[in-house]
């Protein structure tokens, strides 16, 4: 079978043909709707909507407790095992 219109399917103005870009087949323009990615598909059989989970939005994941008991000196910049300023002499 034949993908194209025939040789003389009629003028119809501003109703041109289009290669559908998914099954290949020629269908007047009126019967053509752009998808959402862009491809110029036919209307009635091959056209899709965007899928609902790519609109899905999820609530950040924080991995990282609240609180850890651990403090942190910002005044010293290392110390020892006493304790003592290491690399001031
Ligand atoms: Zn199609």
């Amino acid at each position: 079978m034949s993908k194209g219109h025939g040789l003389s399917p009629g003028y119809r103005a501003g109703d041109n043909w289009i290669t559908c870009q998914r099954c290949g087949f020629e269908r007047r323009a009126s019967q053509i709707a752009e998808e959402w990615n862009g491809l110029e598909v036919c209307k009635d059989t091959c056209f899709e909507t965007r899928h609902p989970q790519d609109f899905l939005r999820v609530k950040e994941e924080r991995i990282t407790p609240a609180r850890t008991g651990y403090q942190v000196d910002l005044d010293a910049s290392a110390v020892d095992i006493n304790g003592d300023p290491i690399g001031l002499a």
